[in-house]
């Protein structure tokens, strides 16, 4: 068997240690002796006292170092109150330079017998040590730890060369981003559930990276970018990996974020450095996640802008994305929750001129996901993948990875063997919810009575409007910020028509409707209903034309310029208007909402009870009391067939 080599890897924060220790003895050193100073009139006093064992004076230092015999120390330990070393020299003493040290000294040895005579020794002090450690170890030592604190800056700011991986000041201007070679892309089309459209689209991506002389020998340009367009969580970085995965080239990957820095200009140079890289990689995938943050719509009025660094890199970007040549191999796919903020210029032909829609999964591709994740673990064998599918609605790729991740964690709490049913609502309750305060003593009885009615307000509301909420369960144990919750499947509707919009704001304002009603006075709960409520209100009013005094007009800013602008595209008579017709029409509701509850009055005293009795109560229990769900497929097909 051949010898195994071993790298010996020198770990510099060792080098940094000895240092700090070099550095320490030197002052140390310097200090650790700590004789004590005293003037020429007590040097002669001992001198002739016969205290002194030896002198050594350093004539260009003006100095003179004393050494006491060992059992005189005694006498001066005392009188320095203990301050004296007990290593030489004891004392010293300085002079001027007009001191002569040999007649000094040698008129006192004169004065001493033969026996006693002090030994003195009289020299220069070569300096070159010290003027080496003052002009060149310093400065180096100084420099040196620049350096390091610059160095773990940069690499607390994320700072690394793409490709080599190491950090560094020096590499600022280097691209950030990630290599994977491709032999390490190891995500394939089987690992994307769903997504089907996404999928096609991209597989002409593929093909060509695998097979370019196909496209080129009939004159056909590829895309040199795509647009990944979908909600956080969809699948967008495995799509792209994927797509690197299927036809086995490097995958480059780097944030949007990533580019922009504190340095002014370093932006830009990121990305010339990442496009340089590419093409030394080419055939190849760059993938630039939140392509918003330096693509977002330059300013019109670029001099109240204070975004000149990243719209220099969205120049730069655009520049380099002009200079390659199309056919040269790298692709570039960008992804982002938000399209209609882009720059029109990023998404003009020859850029990101495709844009692939990877919206949130529906129920089948969701039981797909649901299967790609349920691989690695251990499910009960009479699980329903349908029934955890219909159950998350408006969940994404992620959520679902989430929830298998968090089934699987629940049932090793529990000690099961293998992970079931109650375990996946369990965790689907904590995804939406947040984690039980099973123990919190928090509420009152008196708060627990306001969150069963609050609650229960909600719940009947949607159980008897056509377009309400398909409420499943509702509980009063709190969860997260909340004291109390509803859970309802939301419809995978694409349109919602204005009376849809209505009902949804009264099952919104239920739950403040229901205190009123059994408290006489509204309570703080009800927040973030109402804000969601108001929101509502103004979208309608605002941007979907739904208020007859407005009229079919719209406010929205698809394209997120006009944030710059300080003026308002209407005048202060609309804004006026506007406001009233939001709050004559959250009146409306909060009315039609309060006629509801009080015509169904016991039957929401009912459910609230109920609620209040057993914390959690489902579907099936709010059916007993009020009956089956007034259901809307009718009114819901009817809107869609007007419109289609
Ligand atoms: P963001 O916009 O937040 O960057 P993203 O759309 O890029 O999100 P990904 O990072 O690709 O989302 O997805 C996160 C995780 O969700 C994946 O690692 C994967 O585990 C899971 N996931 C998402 N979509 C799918 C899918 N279609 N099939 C299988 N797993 C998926």
């Amino acid at each position: 068997m051949a010898p195994k080599i071993r790298r010996i890897r020198i770990n510099l924060s060792w080098l940094y240690i000895l240092l700090l220790i070099g550095i320490g003895w030197l002052l140390f050193s310097q200090s650790g002796a700590n004789p004590q100073k005293i003037e020429w009139a007590e040097v002669k006093e001992m001198f002739l006292g016969g205290d002194i064992k030896e002198i050594k004076f350093i004539r260009n230092d003006y100095k003179g170092n004393i050494t006491i015999k060992p059992d005189r120390l005694s006498k001066y330990s005392e009188k320095f109150g203990g301050k004296l070393p007990t290593s030489s020299p004891h004392f010293f003493f300085l002079v001027s330079d007009k001191f002569d040290a040999e007649s000094e000294f040698g008129a006192l040895n004169a004065q001493m017998p033969a026996s006693d005579q002090v030994k003195v020794t009289i020299e220069n002090q070569s300096r070159v040590w010290g003027s080496v450690l003052q002009w060149i170890i310093f400065p180096i030592i100084l420099i040196v730890m620049w350096l390091w604190m610059l160095n773990s800056m940069n690499r607390n700011m994320g700072g690394g060369s793409m490709g080599s991986g190491q950090g560094g000041i020096f590499n600022v201007g280097k691209s950030t981003g990630k290599l994977a070679d491709k032999n390490k892309v190891n995500v394939t089309f089987k690992d994307v559930a769903g997504l089907y459209g996404a999928k096609e689209e991209v597989m002409e991506i593929v093909d060509f990276l695998k097979n370019p002389s196909k496209y080129t020998a009939l004159g056909g340009k590829i895309p040199k970018g795509a647009l990944l367009v979908g909600p956080p969580g969809t699948g967008k970085t495995l799509l792209a990996k994927a797509v690197a995965g299927e036809a086995n080239v490097p995958f480059f990957s780097i944030s949007g974020s990533d580019f922009v820095e504190m340095f002014v200009g370093v932006g830009a140079s990121r990305v010339r450095d990442l496009f340089r890289q590419a093409k030394e990689k080419a055939p190849c995938i760059v993938f630039i996640d939140e392509i918003d943050a330096v693509g977002r719509a330059r300013a019109k009025n670029a001099g109240f802008s204070s975004n000149d660094e990243r719209e220099n890199t969205l120049n730069q970007l655009l520049t380099e994305m002009d200079g390659f040549d199309t056919n040269s191999g790298v692709i570039i796919l960008a992804a982002t929750n938000r399209a209609d903020i882009l720059d029109k210029a990023l998404l003009r032909a020859g850029r990101f001129d495709r844009q692939i829609h990877v919206d949130l999964p529906e129920l089948k591709e969701r039981v797909e996901i649901f299967k790609v994740h349920m691989k690695d673990l251990k499910v009960d064998p009479n699980f329903d993948v349908d029934f955890i599918a219909k159950n998350t609605p408006g969940f994404s790729g992620a959520d679902i990875a989430n929830v298998c991740n968090e089934a699987a964690l629940t049932a090793a709490r529990k000690n099961k063997p293998m992970v079931d049913k109650s375990d996946f609502l369990d965790a689907v309750d904590r995804i939406v919810g947040g984690l039980e305060r099973k123990n919190a003593t928090i509420m009152t009885p008196e708060e627990k009575r306001t969150t069963a009615y609050h609650e229960a307000g909600h719940a009947v509301v949607g159980w008897l409007l056509p377009y309400g909420d398909n409420v499943f369960k509702v509980s009063i144990i709190p969860r997260g910020q909340a004291l109390g919750l509803t859970w309802y499947l939301p419809d995978e509707k694409k349109m919602y028509p204005k009376s849809y919009m209505i009902q949804q704001m009264c099952c919104l304002i239920g739950g403040r409707v229901a205190e009123e009603i059994i408290n006489g006075e509204p309570a703080t709960g009800a927040l973030n209903d109402l804000e969601r409520m108001t929101n509502m209100a103004y979208g309608m009013v605002q941007y979907y034309g739904m208020s007859e005094r407005i009229g079919n007009v719209s406010f929205y800013d698809s394209t997120g310029s006009r944030g710059y602008d300080i003026s308002k595209p209407y005048s202060e008579q609309t804004a006026e208007v506007m406001d009233q017709e939001v709050k004559d029409l959250v009146n409306s509701v909060h009315e039609q909402t309060k006629k509801l509850l009080l015509d169904h009055k016991d039957g929401f005293v009912q459910v609230a009870e109920l609620l209040l009795e057993k914390e959690v109560i489902f579907a099936e229990d709010i059916e007993k009391i009020l009956g089956p769900k007034v259901k809307h497929e009718e009114k819901a097909s009817k809107a869609e067939a007007i419109t289609n």
